[in-house]
């Protein structure tokens, strides 16, 4: 069933949810006083939605049911071999009621590349949009409707066999959670410094970079900590072999603007290409910047931004959509001020995307799809 053409999806569609209904739904009153606050991951909608795989069996028991604990066998691979993957989008409400998705084929595909990289089996992307809009359609009162927010959905994937054997799992569970999300910077957008770590790389050459796992987190959370610790909100991470080229934040990837209009990412298969970066650059080419995908070092940051050259620096990502970068911190290293401001070009894309996103403006380029109809 594993293919390598990343636009194919495996072979088999067509799963069928079986909806077993919360009998603990929250009231009306406690449910709109979560949504009038909700932080970020912090609140849970009542349903999920489970299917199970197996070796045997493929893709079988599709279910919306009601949010809880997992049973898990404390042998389960994913516990002790960090067998798992997930994704991050978001169903944003449109000033008519109506409930969209951003580009959830692109969600399901980085899904399946992510599922090949660790040895889990892949779930068909029509089977990945179908499970986000059953859970949206059921828990619809979950998705708020305030400026700028949202119902996170966080589909994932775990090897649930329980066999300390250390080989690929022969069963594994699929699971999508929703979490209401507030507006990520309440009081306008706020530029971030963030800290280049030269003690810790993300990831290496041949490694799981590519793929959007946990344990790619789970090593970038000490960097993290060194990174609040010299008053940074976020580490960046150089290339692994040299040390001389940047990659990207823990969980954002990075965009430099030229003086000329250009736009420079990283290019590098240990990044995590988000669907954020490719649509934000598609806005850009549209109106038409250059965007150029290629190495990036540091000193060309440092020199560039010296010389004028490098004039506003963004990251970008599901969450936060795309946050100015004000400076860059590390061991006798100081890029940019603390007090810099978003760039015009960074706050317009940043605009034109969020109002695509919550149907303020045409979607010219067909990246939205409807979940509650
Ligand atoms: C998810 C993620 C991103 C951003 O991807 P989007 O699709 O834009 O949300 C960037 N880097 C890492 C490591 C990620 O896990």
């Amino acid at each position: 069933m594993t293919t390598t053409d990343d636009t194919a999806s495996s072979t088999e569609f067509g799963l069928t949810f079986e909806l077993s209904p919360s009998d603990a739904v929250r009231a009306d009153a406690e449910r709109e006083a979560i949504l009038s606050d909700p932080g970020f991951g912090k609140h849970f909608t009542d349903h999920m939605v489970s299917v199970r795989w197996t070796l045997d069996d493929g893709w079988h028991a599709a279910r919306v049911h009601p949010y809880g604990p997992l049973q898990l066998d404390p042998a389960a691979s994913v516990l002790h071999y960090a067998q798992e993957i997930f994704e991050g989008m978001k169903a944003y409400r449109h000033a008519d009621g109506s409930i969209w998705s951003f580009r959830p084929e692109a969600n399901a595909r980085r899904l399946q590349r992510s599922a090949r990289r660790l040895a889990l089996p892949e779930l068909a992307t029509e089977d990945f949009v179908e499970s986000v809009r059953q859970l949206v359609r059921v828990d619809s009162a979950w998705v708020p409707s305030a400026p700028e927010t949202s119902l996170y959905l966080r589909p994932f994937m775990i090897a649930s066999e329980g066999f300390l054997g250390v080989r690929a799992a022969q069963q594994v569970d699929y699971h999508v959670i929703a979490s209401p999300a507030g507006a990520y910077f309440s009081g306008g957008v706020s530029p971030v410094s963030i800290w280049l770590t030269t003690n810790y790389a993300r990831a290496g050459k041949g490694g799981t970079g590519a793929a959007k796992t946990g344990g790619n987190y789970a090593s970038s959370l000490l960097p993290q900590q060194e990174a609040y610790a010299n008053g940074c909100q976020q580490v960046l991470f150089l290339d692994s072999s040299e040390s001389a080229y940047i990659e990207e934040l823990g969980g954002m990837n990075v965009v430099l603007v030229y003086a000329d209009g250009t736009l420079v990412t990283p290019d590098s298969d240990s990044i995590l290409e988000g669907i954020t970066r490719d649509s934000i650059l598609e806005l850009a080419e549209a109106r038409g910047h250059r965007v150029e995908r290629r190495r990036v070092s540091i000193d060309e940051w440092r020199e560039g931004v010296e010389s004028g050259q490098i004039v506003e620096v963004f990251a970008c990502g599901t969450a936060a959509v795309v946050v100015p970068i004000a400076e860059l911190k590390g061991e006798g290293l100081h890029i940019g001020s603390p007090a810099a401001e978003g760039g015009p070009l960074t706050m317009s894309l940043r605009e034109e995307l969020t109002d695509i996103q919550y149907g303020r403006r045409p979607d010219t380029h067909g990246w939205m799809t409807r979940l509650d109809a």
